[in-house]
C-alpha cells in the first residue's frame, strides 16, 4: 500500500469514514523524498529504536520500522487505530501506544521499550498546534538519552530552532535548542506536500542531542529563567528586560552596574547574547533573585 498516494488516503477516508481533524493538527504527509530526507537525517540501523508522535495513517511509522529494530509510535487519535490495524499490518516490530504524547512519560517508556537497543532516535511530523511544548518537553528531559530528534515543524519554528545571536529568528527556545543539541534544517517541505496542505511551508529540522551542554552554568535552573527574562519583552534593552521581568531584587542602576562591569554595553540587548554570555550573565545574577 502507498501511504503517501491520494488515492491510498481517499480509500482511508471512505472505507473508515475518516475525517481529518484540524484541531489535531492532522495533516498527512504525501511526499515520498520529505520522508527520505527524514529517514536520512535521523541515525536509524537494524539496531537501533525509533520513537515517532503522531503516526496519522502511518506513512512515516512504516518508512521508520523498516529502517530500525522497533518503532514505538503515540498517537491520540482513537478513530486512527483501526486504520493503522490496516496500514501497518506487515510489520511485526511497530508498537502502538493510544494517548497523548503529552501525558506519556518518555523517559520510563524509552526505557522500557528499547531496552535492547543500541540507540534510539525521534522522528515526527509533528501537530503544528503543539509543537513548541512537546520539543520542549523532549529538550529538558535529562533522562530521555536519545541520539536525535527529527521533526516535521513549521518553516518559522525551523529557523527559530536553529537562529543564531543577533537574528530576528533568535528567542528563548533556540538558546534552549543550542544548550541541548546541534540543530541544523535539513530540508524545506511546501505546503503542497501534504493533504489537507497548511497554510504555510514546513521544513526538517535534525537536533542531534548533545551528551553534554556546551556551557556549564552555576544553576541550569537560574539560567533559563534569566534567558526567558531576557527574552520577555524583546524591543527592550537587558537591563530593562531584566529589571521588567520583576525575577531579580536588584535596582535598575544596580542592574546597569552589574550589566556594564560584565562588559556588556549599557544599550545591549538579549538577542545579542549567545550561550556564552548567557552564562556569564546568568552565573552573575545567581545571588539576586527575588
Ligand atoms: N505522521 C503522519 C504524517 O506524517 O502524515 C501524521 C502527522 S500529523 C501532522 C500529526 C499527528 O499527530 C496526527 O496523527 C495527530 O492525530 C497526532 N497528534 C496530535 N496531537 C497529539 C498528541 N497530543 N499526542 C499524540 N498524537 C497527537
Amino acid at each position: 500500500m502507498d501511504l503517501t498516494s491520494i488515492q491510498t488516503i481517499n480509500y482511508i477516508r471512505n472505507k473508515y469514514g475518516f475525517h481529518m481533524r484540524k484541531g489535531l493538527g492532522q495533516n498527512f504527509l504525501q511526499d515520498a523524498a520529505a520522508l527520505d530526507n527524514i529517514i536520512q537525517a535521523a541515525s536509524l540501523t537494524p539496531d537501533s529504536g525509533t520513537l515517532e508522535i503522531g503516526p496519522g495513517i502511518g506513512v512515516l511509522t512504516a518508512r521508520l520500522a523498516e529502517a530500525s529494530k522497533k518503532t514505538v509510535t503515540i498517537e491520540i487519535d482513537t478513530n486512527l487505530l483501526e486504520v493503522l490495524d490496516e496500514t501497518l499490518a506487515p510489520y511485526e516490530n511497530i508498537k502502538i501506544i493510544n494517548a497523548d504524547v503529552m501525558k506519556v512519560d518518555l523517559a520510563a517508556l524509552i526505557a522500557e521499550e528499547f531496552s535492547d537497543c543500541a540507540s534510539v532516535s525521534i522522528a515526527a511530523n509533528l501537530p503544528y498546534y503543539i509543537t513548541t511544548p512537546i520539543l520542549t518537553r523532549l529538550l529538558e528531559d535529562p533522562a530521555l538519552h536519545v541520539n536525535d530528534i527529527v521533526v516535521m515543524v513549521q518553516k518559522e519554528v525551523a529557523q527559530r530552532l536553529c537562529a543564531r545571536p543577533k537574528t530576528k529568528s533568535y528567542s528563548a527556545l533556540s538558546v534552549l535548542v543550542a544548550y541541548h543539541s546541534v540543530p541544523e534544517i535539513v530540508t524545506v517541505v511546501p505546503a503542497s506536500s501534504f493533504v489537507p496542505p497548511p497554510k504555510v511551508d514546513s521544513a526538517v529540522v535534525k537536533l542531534a542531542m548533545r551528551t553534554t551542554p556546551p556551557i556549564q552554568p552555576l544553576s541550569e535552573k537560574a539560567f533559563f529563567k534569566t534567558v526567558r527574562a531576557a527574552f520577555g519583552q524583546r524591543r527592550k534593552t537587558l537591563i530593562n528586560a531584566l529589571c521588567g521581568s520583576n525575577l531579580y531584587s536588584l535596582s535598575k542602576e544596580e542592574m546597569k552596574t552589574l550589566i556594564t562591569s560584565l562588559g556588556f554595553p549599557e544599550t545591549v540587548r538579549g538577542e545579542e547574547l549567545g550561550l556564552q554570555e548567557f552564562c556569564v550573565l546568568s552565573d552573575a545574577l545567581i545571588n539576586s533573585f527575588k
